[in-house]
């Protein structure tokens, strides 16, 4: 069974132009052990997706009533996230079976309260451990995610630490509860490249020893590669393409998974130039009808593209594109 199951979601904001469409007709799973990347622009609606799964997105936001989240945790019915109304609630789940690291530790911790401290609040409300449990636990993950003399940075303000250890030490406090669910929106994105093999490299151990599943948002598809197990294609909230990892990199399908796949630099031929997506994500409030993508599309069709949004195509199990042509193009392939 799947650890969390996203359908039909849907989501609007209220502004003073109307209701703008962020997310739409979005579904996904992943399982436990498994990590999804969730890979696009800035603007194709990931952040959202993802803050939903906790219900931290803003007040004005609308679900779209077929919408579903639903978290299935071992010995518990299964939860229906959007069905949790009062904030008591929903704390409950947050930072304790669903956690999320942030692209900005400083996001994470309160500049005033030592590292150590927060720590151990956040245990004590998620667990029964006592203060003196909560504080070797707390110290034990900051060992294992790779901080030296743990115990002094345990007593430290996380203005105090290094880029990549406020990193670490945001990873540690997210997973301290034991989370079934991490959400990690761009969690390396303001590292340098080796900070982040080193943060991507401790990911995936954390993932083998603790069997969480895993939401890696990024717009670097190159980082997917190295992380996911599967990874889901979003653009204009809209999931273009989704399936196994190595085979949506080898065999793309979609037309804009092929441009985000050019756009890399090829480290076999750097002399060749990058070849980026043409032109701009439109802004939600110039929504193009039909395929959102077909504004920026070298193969749209005039008609068709237009004015019909295109049917999921399964081009290989487990393999999907949302593009009218998508079969045409692997049999072409
Ligand atoms: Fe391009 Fe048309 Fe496919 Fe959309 S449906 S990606 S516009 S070819």
């Amino acid at each position: 069974m799947s650890l969390i199951s996203v359908t039909d979601l849907t989501i609007r904001f209220k502004t003073d132009e109307g209701l703008i469409t962020a997310v739409e007709d979005v579904s996904f799973d992943i399982a436990p052990g498994e990590v999804l990347g969730l890979v696009g622009e800035s603007g194709s609606g990931k952040s959202v997706t993802a803050k939903a799964l906790m219900q931290l997105n803003a007040g004005n936001t609308v679900y779209d009533p077929a919408s579903r989240i639903t978290l299935n945790l071992p010995d518990q019915p299964p939860l229906d996230i959007l069905g949790l109304k009062r904030e008591r609630d929903m704390g409950i789940i947050r930072g304790g079976a669903v956690s999320m690291i942030f692209q900005e530790p400083m996001a994470s911790f309160a500049p005033a309260i030592t590292i150590g401290k927060q720590m151990v609040e956040q245990l004590q409300l998620h667990s029964h451990m006592t203060k003196q449990e909560a504080k070797e636990h707390s110290i034990d993950m900051l060992d294992k995610v790779g901080i030296k003399e743990p115990a002094s940075r345990f007593d430290q303000f996380a203005f105090e630490l290094s880029g990549g250890m406020r990193q670490r030490a945001m990873i540690a406090m997210a997973l301290s509860t034991n989370p079934r669910l991490l959400i990690a929106d761009e969690p390396t994105t303001a590292l340098d490249v080796t900070i982040q093999a080193q943060v991507i490299d401790l990911m995936k151990d954390l993932v083998a020893e603790f069997g969480m599943g895993i939401l890696f948002i990024t717009h670097d598809l190159g980082v997917i590669a190295q992380t996911a197990d599967r990874v889901a294609v979003m653009y204009l909230g809209r999931i273009m393409e989704s399936g196994p990892v190595r085979e949506v990199i080898r065999n793309p399908a979609h037309p804009y998974t092929q441009g985000l796949i050019n756009a890399l630099p090829k480290l076999d031929d750097l002399d060749a130039p990058l070849t980026p997506v043409p032109g701009d994500i439109p802004s939600p409030l110039e929504r193009p009808p039909g395929c959102v993508f077909h504004t920026r599309c070298d193969r749209a069709d005039a008609g068709l593209c237009r004015t019909t949004v295109p049917q999921k195509v399964e081009v290989e199990p487990g393999h999907v594109a949302a593009c009218h042509f998508a079969a045409k193009a692997e049999a072409a392939a």
